[in-house]
């Protein structure tokens, strides 16, 4: 099963808008008809951010999508603060990341909600890159692989095969977010199959083999051939590595 590879850049909590044009731009200006082929390009700037970048790609008819960084399960109402499927439907999300290890560590947000958040997403035909992923405290206790995997039932609960499939996993060990320690290939391969298998005993061999899971934790251009030449990684969810056009496009590169 050849997979279309992924990447996608978390911007996080940085870009003003002025910021975040450049940036679209400078990807933009950088586009190459050779990207759609080999790989999903997507950019998951801050709320505000959202519609300019994805202005900035739509004048250019360039094929990279954009992503919010989290979401509201209710459709509307009193909950300040928050944004809703709608709204980023309305401007245009192709994708959303839930569970990343900052907002369930920060912010309180439990496999429960992960889970409220990606049903939310898949009823907006909105694709989630559901992160996964280990404390070190976990890793050092050797219990990695049975924590994962709990994360991506709990995710997965209740949402069935065929919309299951739209669904990303990103599997990003806590240890190695903005810190600059890189899973090793194996260690990332490791994690990744495991997911890839408890996907399949939930939905079966096809569509396990069919949806995609990246690897995020300090990917850069010099470390993105080992790990997605592994026969489960897919791609990447980057930090650090997609605040500059040079480096985000070397890792897309990668994927040619
Ligand atoms: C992330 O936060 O999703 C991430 C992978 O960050 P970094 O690439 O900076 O480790």
């Amino acid at each position: 099963m050849t997979r279309k590879k992924m990447m996608a850049g978390n911007w996080k909590m940085n870009k003003t808008i002025g910021e975040a044009v450049a940036l679209a731009q400078d990807i933009s200006n950088q586009y190459d008809d050779r990207w759609p082929d080999a790989c999903d390009v997507v950019v998951c700037p801050p709320f505000v951010d959202l519609k300019p970048a994805k202005t900035v790609f739509e004048f250019d008819r360039v094929e990279i999508s954009v992503g919010a960084q989290n979401v509201h399960w209710e459709e509307s109402g009193a909950y300040t603060g928050e944004i809703s499927v709608p709204m980023l439907k309305e401007i245009g999300c192709a994708y959303c990341i839930i569970g990343h290890s900052e907002r369930r560590g920060y912010f309180g947000e439990t496999n429960e909600d992960v889970n409220k958040k990606a049903k939310a997403l898949i009823a907006g035909q909105i694709k989630p890159i559901i992160c996964v992923g280990e404390s070190l405290a976990v890793r050092d206790e050797g219990t990695t692989l049975e924590f994962v995997c709990a994360q991506v039932r709990a995710a997965f609960a209740g949402i069935d095969a065929g919309l299951a499939k739209e669904c990303v996993v990103a599997y990003e060990p806590i240890w190695a977010i903005g810190t600059g320690r890189t899973a090793t290939p194996e260690q990332a391969q490791e994690v990744c199959q495991a997911i890839r298998a408890t996907l399949a005993e939930m939905y079966g061999t096809d569509i396990a083999d069919a949806m995609r899971v990246l690897y995020g934790g300090s990917m850069n251009p010099g470390n993105v051939k080992l790990l997605i030449a592994q026969p489960d990684i897919d791609g990447g969810l980057i930090g650090g590595a997609a605040l500059k056009a040079e480096s985000f496009v070397q890792l897309i590169e990668a994927c040619l």
